[in-house]
């Protein structure tokens, strides 16, 4: 294929009962075959394995352990950058097509053991069928994508075309660093985060997060498999305040790639701007962190497309997305025709195990996230009107899942707790607006700026929230959730983020420093 060109990996089609066959069985294999292994650190190509081992557990039936993670302390993170340090410049010198080739590689790989890696993500993060195959789609395209904008990047661009000099602008990759992920899309953001800087020449410890620390183990094998050498990536799963903490203030880790909490990202922003002796770059942090995300239904909205759209955006993944929607902004002429065909849609939400496949309300990922989301219900109950919440089938209640019921709250005003906050769990606020204007207004008033999404069939108000509805990624006449790599470049800013686009065209710039070279000719 030419630089530049790319096409996305298609999901399974789970509609067909072959694929259906395929991936029970597949599920049936894992468990049989590959639950409760010891997985190492990984660094310079030699595991480690004399280290605390610390169990992951299915958070649908958290008595199945799906394996436990070698915990990575100080003296492995030093070794893990002194190694980065040292084959730098070897993985820089290493030929663009050979990089991009090892991730294309890596995409076959994922390709062919879809069903397989499916089955791990269903088990070690309760993701219904569809999301695990959507998360392993996405994967397969960062590597792809990321592989395709590299070739296109290395060529040199002429900056101004004048007689007597030859004027170029390059790029280089900025050194060593880390990628920090989230367990909610497991697989693909800790792949993109991983595989930009490693294709754009710099050396990668991976940190995956302690919930799905088995996928980051099954990513690094990949990548290893495929052909990355030892000295360019490192397996580094550890505890965020220790080993974690440590790379981020490590003088010679050159940049952090993050997608997490707010906290958490706050945190590594502050703490990089710190400069310690002997560290000779700025760090640079990329850094992706929480959504409130509001969608819009206007007055002539086609309901039969908002309510799907609605249900999925807010109740997908049992809410674990900084994309998902929470705040529904109602106009107030259809809020009555509009909330009474949803709360009556809502009773079909399948609530359930991730093992089976028409789930989409799944168990959160662990106790404290139950914890946490119950707890805001509660506030919800005290400030807004509880107009739903779903059950859970009786057979389940013994799993100990950790299940949260869905629930849509009425009544809600922008100053009440669960309109302001990030619950990152299965609960709608939906609040009633006069006119545009109001619901334009209280959509941005809130701390983040991830994704919105606008329900409209009237041209001009449709003009006026591209304009108006300030998000990173704003969807109209859609669900908010699902960015596409490459279609949909993924970020946002305010508390969302740096402003910085993952599966976008831009986002391997990050990983790179800018270089002129003008020559006298
Ligand atoms: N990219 C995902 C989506 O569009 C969300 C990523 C996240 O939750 O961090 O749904």
């Amino acid at each position: 294929r030419p630089p530049g060109s790319f096409i996305n990996a298609a999901n399974t089609d789970f509609t067909i009962a072959t694929n259906r066959t395929a991936q029970k069985a597949a599920l049936k294999d894992f468990e049989t075959r590959h639950l409760g292994k010891r997985w190492p650190c990984i660094v310079n190509g030699k595991k480690i394995t004399n280290r605390a081992f610390i169990a992951s557990v299915n958070p649908a039936r958290p008595a199945q352990i799906i394996g436990y993670w070698a915990q990575g302390t100080v003296q492995d993170a030093d070794e893990a950058v002194a190694a980065s340090v040292a084959f730098f410049p070897q993985w820089r010198a290493t030929p663009v097509d050979v990089r991009a080739s090892i991730l294309e590689t890596a995409a076959e790989i994922m390709e062919t053991r879809r069903l397989e890696i499916n089955s791990l993500l269903i088990l070690e993060a309760a993701k219904p069928w569809l999301e695990a195959d959507g998360d392993t789609s996405e994967a397969i395209d960062f590597l792809r994508f990321y592989a395709s904008e590299i070739r296109r990047i290395v060529t040199p661009v002429v900056t101004q075309d004048v007689p007597g000099e030859h004027c170029v602008q390059t790029w280089s990759p900025r050194g060593v660093g880390i990628a920090v992920a989230p367990w909610n899309f497991p697989l693909a953001i800790l792949t993109g985060l991983t595989v930009a800087p490693l294709v754009a020449g710099n050396c990668v410890i991976i940190k995956p997060a302690r919930q799905t620390s088995i996928i980051g183990a099954y990513l690094m094998n990949i990548l290893r498999e495929a052909g990355v050498p030892a000295g360019a990536l490192h397996f580094l799963p550890c505890s965020g305040a220790d080993a974690g903490a440590h790379l981020v203030a490590h003088p010679q880790v050159d940049f952090i790639a993050f997608t997490g909490s707010r906290e958490v990202g706050l945190n590594i922003w502050q703490e990089a701007g710190k400069t310690k002796a002997g560290q000779i770059n700025l760090k640079k942090v990329v850094c992706e962190m929480g959504g409130k995300n509001a969608m819009i239904i206007d007055t002539d909205a086609d309901l039969d497309e908002a309510i799907p759209a609605v249900i999925y955006s807010a109740f997908g993944f049992a809410g674990q997305k900084c994309s998902a929607l929470s705040r529904l902004i109602v106009l107030e002429t259809i809020y009555d025709r509009f909330v009474g065909r949803l709360l009556s849609a809502c009773p079909a939400i399948p609530v359930g195990d991730p093992s089976q496949p028409g789930t989409i309300v799944n168990p959160v990922i662990d106790e404290g996230a139950q914890k946490s989301i119950l707890a805001y219900i509660e506030a919800g109950r005290q400030e807004c009107h509880l107009a739903w919440q779903g059950t859970l089938p009786p057979h389940l209640r013994e799993t100990g899942g950790y299940y949260v019921p869905p629930c849509i709250f009425t009544n809600c005003r922008p100053t009440d707790r669960i309109v302001r906050e990030e619950i990152f769990g299965p609960v709608l606020a939906i609040l009633k607006a006069k006119d545009l204007d109001e619901a334009f207004e209280m959509a941005n008033a809130n701390d983040y700026a991830l994704t919105g999404g606008f329900f409209s069939r009237s041209p001009a108000a449709i003009d006026r929230a591209k304009t108006e509805q300030l998000v990173g990624n704003l969807y109209i006449n859609r669900g908010c959730t699902g960015a596409v790599v490459q279609r949909h470049p993924f970020g946002g800013f305010k508390m969302s983020g740096g402003g910085t686009k993952a599966g976008g065209r831009e986002y391997l710039e990050n990983f790179l420093f800018p270089r002129l070279i003008a020559e006298n000719v």
